[in-house]
């Protein structure tokens, strides 16, 4: 029956039936048509067009035997002779479970994105007709081309459906409008602004809509501005162009504006964003942060007029207190019976413990209400820390502490700071640490953490106790003013919990922070830092290159102690001069090395657990009567009774300062070991004390300690008054050979002081008046001349300064007396 057909003409006139298809647009109708057209040409019984929609599913796309459905077709099968690329004659194996006469064939047809075929239903004769088989291999040809096309077909509109959904969910009104006026086109929710349909539009309509909606705006002057720049450059972008609408409620588009990317298409995309909601509130918020900025301002003034206030109140109870506790250490002097002495001494504890709160309230308000003004001066970071051990060694040694220090090379030795504010810190948190701790340590470290380009340094000091410590809960409200970790704390250790506060602040003020480590029955850290400049005018000298130690180098040396950082210290101190050290927390061990190992110089501590100094030494002169040993002695303690001169080079009063151990060596080691020392050494005059009535006149408190500490130590006591006018009220009431007098003071300075007592009394009558000044460099001395007084001593002061003023003015004193 074929040889009757002209199978060449078929399949050129199939091809031309396909022709008009591939300019459809509408794949279900390529699909049918395609179908119809392949069962008409091929003389089948049945056609069948399907594709993989995945790997393990097939599709039909178009049928002419509706009783085959999809779960028929063999799936593997397919995939495989669709993915061979060549005409299958017998396909049989295409069906499940297919039982017909017919034969079925196969054209696959593939693109990259969808496998896919043709079945043909065939009665054999077809099959084995070699004219046939060509007609076939042409339509073939003609089917893998519409495929291409179909395929970009399916390309384009799944973008469309997906481009559309997008389109049509988000919140935002779309407009897009051509260049040439020809295609514009919005999306449901630009459609319901402009009030358009949605869709296709005439660009002509869609401006005139947007022109209407910009009338409709209370800002269209700016909108109109804004557009004539945004129309004036074409390839300008512009977002966030509020257009804000006040009727009939207030509502604000956010609008932007940006041109296609496209070459062939020109034109601008318009996106319109409902931002009423954000508008408001940020509108809002600037009402009520600038309300909120008022009531800070004007709760900062009230906090300001408080502080102030209490800076003021503080400063008036003080003047009178000074005057209970002068009055009250005068009274002490004159005749009185025990009871009456134990009373008077009792109203001066208690005044005086009064003005330390009342110091502490000065300073924080003074704090408080910015009025803290730091001083700047060189000084020494060691002094500073000797000073501060020296002020509170009393309370250590009662305890039994060790009071440490260690500085680590490279921290500059002289820097520039307010020295009385820095000692106020160490202060408050060495006497803490001594407050809670019963056993052990304080030890002070200082190390450089940076410097920075400008030369300033960042120096961290750490101050460690081995005491009672502090819950980590509790952390928090160590800097909080007037709160203690535990309130029962008050009445046990005493205190404002103003300290810390205080300390915390004035770090801030010299640039640095403070933070705490601590461990409950361990002990507790407290490490600041602050931002000073060396003092570059002094000669910078690291303690590993002192000229004067040369002598030092090589000598051995040991260090007997049961405090380990005791020994570390003195180790690092002694390597640091050159010397060889060795250290020892057990007297066996260092008695044993001792027979072997040849010692220049030992050191031992007074206060060990199972001999004391005096002991072990007895036992090493036993053994080497001429090796020196020097004793480490808290004061009060010293063996003086025990025959210290059998046995000691040296004994050094702790806290001992690391200049002073040095010196001591150094003296010992250069054949002066028969000479004696001990901290604090006097004068042979000064030993000879004279009963001489000294006045310091000075108002800052720790300036007072000092001087006081400082005439402690060569043995004299002293009074106080914070201001001029009792300068000249205790001038009046007791008769004072000396009088340390600070310039600047309140009330009355020292200037004005002097003048008066220069003008009451004669010379010879009128006691020697030392001015204190705060700064070296100011013309104060000067001043403090020309007032009269007969001569001055800068701050910050060593014992040695003051010790040297009362030697050069001894003469003058005894004719006073
Ligand atoms: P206070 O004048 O009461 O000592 P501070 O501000 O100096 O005030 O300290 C507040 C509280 O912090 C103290 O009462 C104590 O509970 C705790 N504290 C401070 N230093 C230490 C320390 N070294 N060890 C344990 N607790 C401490």
């Amino acid at each position: 029956m074929s040889d009757n057909i002209n199978w060449t003409q078929e399949a050129l006139d199939f091809l031309l039936s396909l022709y008009p298809l591939k300019r459809g647009n509408d794949l279900k109708f390529v699909y049918e048509r395609c179908t119809q057209l392949l069962l008409q040409y091929t003389r089948a019984n049945g056609v069948i067009v399907a594709a993989m929609e995945d790997e393990h599913t097939v599709r039909i796309l178009g049928s002419s035997i509706t009783t085959i459905a999809e779960d028929r077709i063999n799936t593997i099968e397919f995939n495989n002779l669709a993915a061979s690329g060549e005409i299958s004659f017998s396909a049989n194996n295409l069906l499940k479970s297919y039982s017909n006469e017919d034969a079925v064939i196969f054209l696959p047809i593939t693109e990259r994105e969808r496998k896919g075929g043709v079945i043909l239903f065939l009665e054999t004769p077809f099959t084995t007709d070699a004219n046939y088989n060509k007609f076939l291999s042409q339509i073939w040809l003609g089917l893998r081309e519409l495929a291409l096309v179909t395929q970009r077909l399916y390309i384009i509109e799944e973008l469309t459906t997906r481009f559309n959904a997008i389109l049509e969910t988000i919140p935002q009104a779309i407009v897009f409008v051509d260049d040439v006026g020809k295609n514009g086109w919005i999306n449901g929710q630009a459609a319901e602004l402009l009030q358009l349909s949605k869709g296709k539009n005439e660009p002509i309509a869609i401006s005139a809509a947007m022109q209407q909606l910009r009338n409709n705006a209370v800002n269209k002057e700016d909108i109109q501005k804004e557009g004539i720049k945004l129309f004036s450059s074409p390839g300008k972008t512009i977002k966030g162009w509020k257009w804000i609408f006040g009727d009939p409620v207030t509502s604000v588009l956010s609008v932007s504006c940006t041109p296609t990317l496209s070459e062939n298409i020109r034109g601008r995309l318009w996106i319109f964003m409902d931002v009423t909601f954000t508008h408001i509130a940020a509108e809002l918020l600037n009402e009520l942060n600038s309300e909120l900025m008022e009531k800070r301002k004007l709760a900062d003034e009230q906090n300001k007029a408080k502080s102030e206030f209490l800076a003021n109140m503080s400063h008036e109870i003080r003047t009178p207190m000074n005057g209970v506790i002068g009055m009250a250490s005068l009274l002490v002097n004159t005749d009185l019976t025990e009871e009456q002495k134990e009373y008077v001494e009792t109203i001066r504890i208690s005044g005086e413990t009064l003005i330390a709160i009342i110091n502490d309230i000065l300073d924080f308000s003074k704090i408080e209400s910015g009025k803290m003004e730091l001083e700047s001066h060189p000084f020494f970071i060691t002094t500073i820390i000797e000073e501060t051990y020296d002020l509170l060694s009393v309370k250590a040694n009662e305890k039994g502490l060790d009071l440490l220090y260690f500085i680590e090379p490279d921290v500059p030795q002289e820097i520039i700071g307010d020295v009385v504010r820095l000692r106020q810190i160490l202060i408050n948190l060495v006497s803490n640490g001594i407050k809670f701790t019963k056993e052990g340590e304080i030890f002070i470290s200082v190390r450089n953490s940076a410097v920075d380009e400008e030369g300033i340094y960042n120096i961290e000091f750490a101050v460690k106790d081995t005491g009672i410590g502090i819950p980590k809960d509790k952390f928090y409200r160590l800097f909080e003013s007037f709160s203690q970790v535990d309130s029962s704390t008050t009445r046990r250790y005493g205190g404002t919990g103003l300290g810390l506060t205080i300390s915390q602040r004035l770090i801030q003020l010299m640039g640095g922070n403070i933070r705490v480590e601590s461990e409950v029955d361990k002990g507790s850290s407290f490490i600041f830092n602050i931002k000073v400049q060396a003092n570059r005018e002094v000669k910078q000298f690291k303690s590993r290159t002192v000229p004067a130690i040369s002598n030092l180098q090589g000598k051995r040396i040991a260090i007997l102690d049961d405090n380990e950082t005791n020994l570390k210290i003195l180790k690092i101190q002694c390597e640091n001069w050159g010397m060889e050290a060795s250290t020892f927390s057990n007297y066996l061990a260092f008695l044993e090395e001792l027979s072997r190992i040849a010692y220049d110089i030992v050191i031992v501590d007074m206060l060990m657990p199972d001999k004391n100094g005096i002991e072990v030494a007895k036992m090493i002169k036993a053994k080497m009567p001429n090796l020196p040993i020097i004793l480490f002695s808290s004061s009060g303690m010293s063996p003086r009774t025990e025959g210290r001169n059998e046995y000691f080079a040296a004994v050094l009063n702790k806290p001992t300062k690391h200049s002073q151990i040095q010196k001591t060596i150094l003296d010992i080691l250069n054949n002066s070991a028969n000479t004696k020392h001990s901290t604090g050494s006097v004068s042979p005059v000064l030993e000879n004390k004279l009963p001489i009535n000294i006045l310091i006149a000075e108002d800052v408190e720790i300036n007072q300690r000092l001087l006081i500490r400082s005439l402690e130590k060569l043995g004299y006591t002293a009074d106080i008054a914070v201001n001029g006018k009792e300068v000249l009220k205790a001038v009046e009431n007791k008769k004072y050979q000396l009088i340390f007098m600070d310039v600047m003071m309140p009330e009355m300075d020292g200037f004005e002081a002097t003048k008066h007592i220069v003008e009451r009394y004669s010379k010879d009558q009128r006691p020697i008046i030392i001015a204190t000044t705060a700064n070296a460099l100011s013309d104060d001395r000067e001043k403090a001349l020309t007032a009269g007084m007969d001569d001055y001593v800068s701050k910050p002061f060593k014992l040695q300064d003051i010790q040297g003023k009362i030697e050069q003015w001894y003469k003058k004193i005894t004719e006073l007396l």
